[in-house]
């Protein structure tokens, strides 16, 4: 992978973080307030943790993707990126474009799903 397509995904995964990060602060914001706003009764109480909860989830996935964002910036660094950790060979662009954080191509990928 050239220098120039490295830097493109680089700024493409910067962005990705940049977003994450705004996303999974503004959900904290949000459980904080919902915390620490009083429940009037038992059913609000209720609305309130399992609200809580689905964020919880989302924002645990999202920080999955986040350190797979890392883990990609950090490999970009090594002149690694692009490169499938299974069969070492070029991951498809097709496949970056939708998933900049990919670490295996497409055929590594599904044995890997399939395995675990
Ligand atoms: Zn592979």
């Amino acid at each position: 992978m050239s220098e120039s397509v490295q830097e493109k995904y680089r700024v493409i995964l910067l962005e990705r973080k940049a977003e994450l990060l705004r996303s999974i602060s503004s959900y904290k914001e949000e459980i904080s307030q919902l915390q620490n706003s009083e429940a009037k009764d038992e059913a609000d109480f209720a609305t309130i943790s399992s609200d809580s909860a689905i964020e919880e989830a989302i924002t645990a996935k999202q920080r999955v993707e986040l350190e797979d964002i890392e883990y990609s910036l950090g490999k970009i660094c090594e002149g690694s990126y692009g490169i499938c950790e299974m069969c070492e060979e070029d991951i498809a662009e097709a496949r970056l474009e939708v998933k900049p954080q990919a670490r295996y191509c497409i055929v590594c990928r599904e044995i890997v799903e399939k395995t675990s």
